[in-house]
């Protein structure tokens, strides 16, 4: 009998981050300022990145070693197994083979530990005293403050102030990681007084956060950003999750014809896609499945075009998929998806016809969430709910046509800090959300005309 997980050992975790920037038929075009529409160098983005980052995000070597730092701390958790889901399958009742690669075991309880372990690193080695970040519903955040612990760095959180009244128990994980976090718009930043000036009751928003956490870094000394998506250094350090995979795959005697992830900025799917997606460009065939909200449809219905990454108009211009930067996505339970735009490496790769995108409705998310918990085990976040509904779907294409079909799809991360969002589930609270086609074409209609 075949097994149920593939285990690695931990010496046979990979040592080195893939780069898919060395093997793309087209250059990533570059980011542009925000008041000059120029191209930026590197310069310009040291008061807020650390240096060591910056060179990946503009790197075009294949392999870039991980320093032994960060090994000792991803051997916390990693390698990550990946498991045969041969109930779901069952249940399913189809002759396609079912993996998940299960990124739930971190601190966190996500991928986003992958990079923010690696952030930390490469600042704490630049001398950085303080990490600030902003994050919505908290996993970003977390990730942050776990990894920030590990190298003894400052963690300053800005987090929307409707979450930190909502979800309070991600505030906790931060705060027992020694995190500092500040419900935003806040009175500590100039940008945070301006909005609250203006609305006192401000819910805050991703925008806003990212305007506080950005001018707080840049104001205080020995201080950094960070951001946990959409960055070519944030795909980078996932795919560690697609190449322990591809070993993984390799002892099972088995190879995906689908590889699937769920997007909202585009790095688990990177992470697990992109060392697969080699192998496409060098002639497998091989599908790719990026899987996100219908209420947020940046891959299926967005515009390939450069767009600011922030409410604001404060982040560089990044050539991406994206619905437009003043696009409010409807406020569905999966809120790590709900970004208008799309990691650039993806949008590229999806330009080139490398990738493919699949859009879902929340319902059905969490329909196929409650099957995988009761076949697989583990409760899904909603994020990863997607991913889940999408190879649901592929399996049972598999159902109809009698394929044998071998899918792969990212287990992002588990749902126990989102319980509530069952529980309204389960009330019948939750409502899917009708394509927005009318706010899109509104957003994309303020986009800077630059090509
Ligand atoms: C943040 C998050 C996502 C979405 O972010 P990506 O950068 O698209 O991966 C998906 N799943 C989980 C569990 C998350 O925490």
């Amino acid at each position: 009998m075949s097994s149920k997980r593939i285990l690695l050992s931990e010496s046979e975790m990979p040592k080195a981050w893939y780069n898919l920037q060395a093997d793309l038929p087209e250059p990533v075009p570059p980011p542009l300022h925000p008041a000059t529409n120029q191209p930026i160098g590197p310069a310009d983005l040291e008061p807020i990145f650390a240096r060591a980052l910056i060179a990946q995000e503009v790197s075009q070597e294949r392999w870039i070693d991980i320093p032994d730092d960060i090994l000792r701390v991803y051997a916390i958790w990693r390698p990550a197994p990946l498991v045969r889901a041969t109930n779901l399958e069952k249940a399913l009742g189809t002759p396609a083979r079912i993996y998940f690669k299960d990124e739930s075991h971190s601190p966190a309880g996500s991928h986003k530990p992958n990079t923010a372990v690696a952030q930390a690193y490469y600042n704490k080695q630049e001398g950085t005293h303080q990490l600030t970040t902003e994050t919505g519903a908290g996993q970003w955040g977390t990730a942050l403050a776990f990894a920030c612990s590990q190298f003894g760095i400052k963690c300053k959180v800005y987090m929307v102030k409707i979450s930190y009244q909502q979800k309070p128990y991600r505030r906790s994980m931060m705060h027992v990681w020694g995190g500092e976090v500040t419900p935003s718009p806040s009175e500590e930043t100039n940008a945070g007084r301006s909005i609250l000036a203006a609305d006192p009751d401000c819910p805050g928003s991703l925008g806003m956060a990212i305007s506080e956490a950005v001018e707080a870094a840049v104001t205080s000394g020995n201080a950094k950003y960070t951001l946990g998506s959409v960055l070519n250094h944030v795909m980078l350090h996932q795919t560690i999750i697609g190449l322990e995979a591809e070993k993984q795959m390799k002892i099972a005697e088995d190879y995906p014809d689908v590889v699937i992830g769920c997007v909202g900025g585009g790095s688990n799917f990177a992470g697990l896609a992109f060392p697969f997606l080699r192998h496409k460009i060098a002639g497998k065939d091989i599908r790719f499945v990026a899987a996100e909200p219908q209420s947020c449809p940046s891959m299926s219905r967005g515009q390939y075009r450069y767009d600011y990454g922030d409410t604001v108009k404060m982040t560089p211009l990044l050539k991406m998929h994206t619905l437009g930067h003043s696009f409010v996505p409807a406020g569905i339970h999966a809120g790590g998806l709900r970004y208008h735009g799309m990691a650039p490496m993806v949008s590229l790769a999806a330009k080139l016809g490398l990738i493919e995108a699949a859009a879902f409705h929340q319902l059905e998310c969490f329909e196929a969430a409650k099957l995988f918990a009761e076949t697989e085990g583990t409760i899904p976040a909603p994020e990863t709910s997607h991913a889940i509904r999408a190879a649901v779907v592929e399996a049972l294409k598999c159902k109809q046509t009698g394929e044998e079909k071998c899918i792969l799809f990212n287990f992002s991360g588990h749902g126990l800090c989102d319980l509530g969002s069952y529980d309204r589930y389960f009330a019948g609270e939750l409502e899917d959300f009708a394509y927005p086609i009318d706010r899109i074409q509104a957003a994309l209609a303020e986009l800077p005309v630059l090509e």
